[in-house]
């Protein structure tokens, strides 16, 4: 078993160490047909991708894909921004790119005071300390709106930072066509939150989340998890197969 694609990389256009080419590379060495980059979100306080580089960042997705015969698309990780579900991304920012990662990140910008306290304070401490049932309810309910609000292809890292109702997250996810991602080197979700998901029929992706190119493709954390909770080959899109996504199919 082995993955066909790796849909969430980052490259120096956010805090990635390696050009879209050197990425893309790696990715056809280990045999791969797909890559995405990804880099943070337009709103992230210290590295996020620039709107203004969204145009070049396509050239070099092109010049890659030339060289290397691979689908190479163009993506954002995009930060959650409140309980309310809203993300960083407008409609034409989206029209712009082929796929569309979301994730809960620490130190994104926001106006709001109540928001940077809770959202983002308040999970850091909950997340060290536990998180209550009732800040988990809030946390599901913004990814769950997040889901109603924007095409979403893969949720990043779930549970990874901010604690959530994980099943019901994937639940709703499913039945949005959105995958749930097994991250390449964090997977927070309880044994009994996977058995649950494998149950659910939630679907999910594998992706390195490389932050440098000898990374991409690495998915050890992922392949040990599938191994161990023996999920099904079918509900992983990525394994031996190249996936649809929302623009891509
Ligand atoms: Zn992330
Ligand atoms: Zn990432």
């Amino acid at each position: 078993m082995r993955i066909l694609g790796d849909y969430h990389t980052h490259t120096p256009y956010s805090h990635g160490k390696n050009t879209i080419l050197e990425n893309t590379s790696v990715a056809q060495q280990k045999g791969m047909k797909q890559i995405a980059i990804t880099d943070h979100g337009f709103d992230h306080s210290l590295y996020a991708v620039e709107r203004k580089n969204i145009d070049t960042m396509r050239k070099e997705c092109d010049e890659a894909s030339k060289k290397t015969g691979l689908d190479v698309f163009l993506g954002v990780e995009a930060n959650l921004l409140d309980e309310n579900g809203n993300v960083d991304i407008t409609k034409e920012e989206y029209d712009k790119l082929d796929i569309l990662i979301v994730g809960w990140h620490n130190f994104v910008k926001t106006k709001s005071f109540k928001t940077k306290f809770s959202f983002f304070f308040m999970n850091y401490i909950f997340n060290i300390f536990g998180t209550p049932v009732w800040k988990r309810k809030k946390n599901t309910k913004a990814y769950i709106e997040a889901i109603k609000k924007y095409p979403i292809d893969i949720i990043s890292h779930l549970n990874y930072g901010m604690k959530t109702n994980a099943i019901e997250v994937a639940k709703f996810a499913r039945d949005h066509g959105t995958l749930i991602e097994l991250n390449g080197k964090r997977i927070k979700f309880s044994k009994k939150e996977i058995k649950e998901m494998i149950k659910e029929r939630v679907k999910f992706i594998i992706n390195s989340d490389a932050h440098k190119k000898e990374n991409v493709g690495k998915n050890d954390v992922a392949f040990n998890l599938i191994a161990k909770y023996n999920i099904p080959k079918e509900l992983v899109v990525n394994l031996d197969s190249v996936p649809k996504f929302k623009k891509i199919n």
